[in-house]
């Protein structure tokens, strides 16, 4: 699937929210490394996927009715055999027909699980006079609660990248906190410039949500994402 098809798709189906198996084929189209991902329709789909990606994974549902998955009791994370994700199958579906009982479900994504990082975010939204910006922010109670964030207009230089994520307050977070493994600052410069890249070419991409991204002393992965198209 190209960014082309997924965009064509969306439009048919009337659908502006990309769900996160398609969300992530762009980021892989971005140069964002992602978590392996498929969709599995049923809950034999789903352990055959399972054995396929390997063990330990992690499912979550796929619907265009949910963007919070967790919220609706619809991410199960660390499942380490066929068991437990025959179990995490039938519990997502129950969460889901009591939380969001009008729900139209696609099925569920099986993935794999990242080991931990630090959390990170990228987000991108369309400013009435900038156009397109890029934030940053460290992920969790960081983003949520103190709002510890950074903003650049696209497009990002070198320079742009490096003080978007040196100004947090909560840089010192990236650097090794209390014997944590650190998150490497370039990587994550090079992903800010990617996205600022591939978005300045993308006019047809309103929104861009990776959150979180786990980064590692050498590398990061996106291990969930959410893009919004423009309505043509
Ligand atoms: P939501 O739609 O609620 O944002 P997420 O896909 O972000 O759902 O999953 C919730 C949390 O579960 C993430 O913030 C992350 O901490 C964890 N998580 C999700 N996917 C993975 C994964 N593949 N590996 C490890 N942890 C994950
Ligand atoms: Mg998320």
């Amino acid at each position: 699937m190209t960014v082309d098809s997924i965009i064509s798709t969306a439009r048919k189906e009337k659908r502006v929210y990309l769900n996160e198996i398609e969300s992530k084929q762009i980021l892989k189209e971005a140069g964002i490394p992602t978590t392996e991902i498929r969709l599995a329709k049923s809950k034999e789909e789903a352990i055959t996927l399972s054995r396929k990606l390997g063990f330990p994974v992690v499912l979550k549902i796929v619907s265009p009715d949910i963007i919070h998955k967790s919220d609706a009791g619809g991410v199960k994370l660390n499942l380490k055999d066929e068991q437990e994700v025959a179990k995490a199958f039938d519990e997502i579906m129950a969460a889901i027909k009591k939380n969001e009982p009008k729900a139209k479900i696609e099925g569920v994504s099986v993935q794999n699980m990242a080991r931990p990082g630090v959390e990170v975010i990228i987000g991108m939204s369309k400013d009435p006079q900038f156009g397109p910006v890029l934030m940053f922010g460290l992920g969790g109670i960081l983003v949520e609660i103190l709002k510890d964030v950074s903003f650049r207009i696209v497009p990002l230089a070198p320079r742009d990248a490096r003080e978007m994520i040196r100004e947090l307050k909560g840089y010192p977070i990236l650097q090794g906190y209390r014997g944590q493994e650190p998150g490497n600052v370039e990587v994550l410069e090079g992903l800010l410039l990617k996205v600022s890249n591939f978005v300045e070419n993308r006019p047809e991409i309103k929104e861009m949500d990776i959150n979180p991204i786990f980064a590692y002393k050498d590398g990061a992965i996106a291990v969930d994402a959410r893009v919004i198209l423009e309505s043509e």
